[in-house]
């Protein structure tokens, strides 16, 4: 009931954002936090009337007030919209941290800034690039000019998971806009408030009515599978599970619209023994339990050099069992709960499989034991293993957990190959000083993204997405606008 009042707290309602305002829905369903298990909102969720109207007004504004809007105008329109997120910082951020339970300190350092700056980044980007032009012979020698006009693909379908909500879905609706799309928002039911709060921001920057759409519910049966198969949306973004982008990908065959898909991982670091040892260990640390383990570029697999396999192991160890775990607000906490109950289940399943399979469980493989009302949420403790073998599934499927194997190796060539032996090809990290090395294993890490020395360290001009099962596509900087238009020849005889 809206109005209720549940873990201290007031009850919200989150409504859907259709044609430039709150929209109710078939039904209601509530979001808890996954920090105590109170529910903090009731969600809206959308049935086929809600979809039918959102890509209606997807159409009417894409073909009215935001396709004839200059492109100098659309640009600073979406500068607002940055600004307007950092003048509501406050906002994002205490619904940030309320659906997902993430530290305060990573919320704000990387989930709403990101929200503004992928508005900034795409406005500027478009206004920036070049189309190709080639001048042709032709046979009476006056000759012809080929050029190529970049236009807006139409409605967009953007499909957006839990663990970076606001961060993930504006990295899609940025560039979606700024190329002259309109959208229509399906974000996670786990986190829906930051895509509503968006649509006020929308209004209040001068963002016209059904440019940004947004309708809740889940996936299979409910708002997501109705917005894949809406004959009306002309291409699909989506980020999250190999699984569901299989699902998408059917779905949008009828009608043979475009996908860009960024999916899962089971990323490798592989530790050589010339490594910068703390780095390493701080880096490693931050790529395997940032988030709760709940990165699609997170580590959860890690290959070192024999040498240093047992320091690497101890000192890692150390360093988990130094992880604060505690609620958002605590300055101290060094990690949250996973995102809910279901999602625990699913990770302690793969804990008590290590167990089951003679893993050594280094730290952690359990359940914390959290204070008052902590203790009804979705707390896991930081765990590393060492000792299994590499096709156990635990090495092998995306867990999406605070949690690792760690195993040594000998040889360069070796490690390449167990690295790359993985159904996924998201990212990769590499720590070595040996420039050489750094070069010649980057080359041939079947990666989409390979960090050397660090972790996370993004640049938002680069090409960003997965080979193998891990996506379709690239997006960032330029790359985007290879989903986002259509690029039309124009051939004039002279
Ligand atoms: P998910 O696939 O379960 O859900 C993502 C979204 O898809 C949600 O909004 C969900 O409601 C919707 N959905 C589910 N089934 C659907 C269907 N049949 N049709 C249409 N929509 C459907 O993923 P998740 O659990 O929210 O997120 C975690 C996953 O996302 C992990 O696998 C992670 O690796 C991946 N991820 C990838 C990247 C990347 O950039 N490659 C980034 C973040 C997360």
């Amino acid at each position: 009931m809206p109005g209720n009042e549940s873990g201290g707290g007031k009850v919200k309602d989150i409504a859907n954002w259709i044609d430039g305002a709150p929209a109710p829905g078939i039904a209601w369903f509530d979001k808890r936090t996954p920090v105590d298990g109170s529910v903090v909102a009731r969600v809206a969720e959308a049935g086929q009337a809600e979809l039918d109207r959102a890509v209606a007004a997807a159409r009417r504004a894409l073909a009215g007030p935001w396709g004839r809007l200059p492109l100098a105008e659309r640009c600073a329109v979406l500068h607002k919209v940055a600004a307007g997120i950092e003048a509501r910082f406050d906002e994002f951020l205490a619904a940030e941290i309320q659906d997902t339970g993430k530290p305060r300190s990573l919320a704000s350092h990387i989930d709403i800034p990101r929200g503004a700056a992928n508005f900034r980044v795409f406005a500027d980007t478009v206004r920036n690039v070049a189309t190709e032009c080639f001048e042709t012979d032709t046979p009476d020698g006056r000759g012809a000019l080929n050029y190529a006009l970049r236009r807006p693909v139409g409605v967009v379908g953007v499909i957006s998971p839990w663990n970076l909500p606001l961060l993930l879905l504006t990295w899609k609706v940025a560039p979606a806009l700024a190329c002259g799309n309109t959208v229509v928002c399906k974000p996670s039911e786990e986190t829906p408030q930051t895509a509503t709060l968006l649509g006020e921001v929308m209004k209040e920057a001068g963002v016209p009515d059904g440019v940004y759409n947004v309708v809740h519910g889940y996936g299979p049966g409910s708002a997501g599978e109705m917005l894949t198969r809406h004959r009306d949306v002309d291409a699909i973004t989506f980020t999250g599970e190999t699984r569901t982008g299989t699902a998408i990908m059917k779905a949008a065959a009828e009608g043979v619209r475009a996908v860009s898909f960024e999916l899962g991982g089971k990323n490798p670091a592989i530790v050589f023994a010339d490594c910068d040892f703390d780095a390493a260990i701080e880096g490693t640390m931050r790529s395997v339990f940032a988030n709760c383990g709940q990165v699609c570029l997170g580590t959860e697999r890690v290959y070192v050099e024999r040498p240093i396999f047992e320091r690497f192991v101890g000192a890692l160890a150390r360093a988990a069992r130094g992880l604060k775990l505690g609620p958002p607000e605590d300055a101290a906490t060094g990690m949250g709960p996973l995102i809910s109950e279901e999602h625990r289940r699913k990770v302690l399943a793969y804990y008590e499989r290590a167990r089951l399979e003679g893993a050594t469980v280094v730290t952690g493989g359990g359940v914390p034991s959290m204070p008052g009302a902590l203790a009804g949420g979705a707390w896991v403790e930081p765990t590393i293993w060492t000792g299994l073998a590499d096709d156990s599934p635990v090495n092998r499927e995306e867990i999406f957990g605070p949690c690792c194997h760690v195993a040594p190796f000998d040889t360069e060539d070796e490690a390449i190959a167990r690295a790359n032996d993985t159904e996924y090809g998201l990212a990769a990290a590499v720590w070595t000083t040996n420039l050489s090395r750094a070069h010649r294993v980057s080359a041939r890490l079947e990666a989409g993204i390979v960090w050397v020395n660090s972790w996370f360290l993004r640049d938002l001009r680069t090409p960003f997405g997965g080979s193998k099962h891990s996506g379709i596509g690239r997006e960032g900087g330029v790359h985007s606008l290879e989903f986002y238009t259509e690029l039309k020849n124009v051939c004039i005889k002279l």
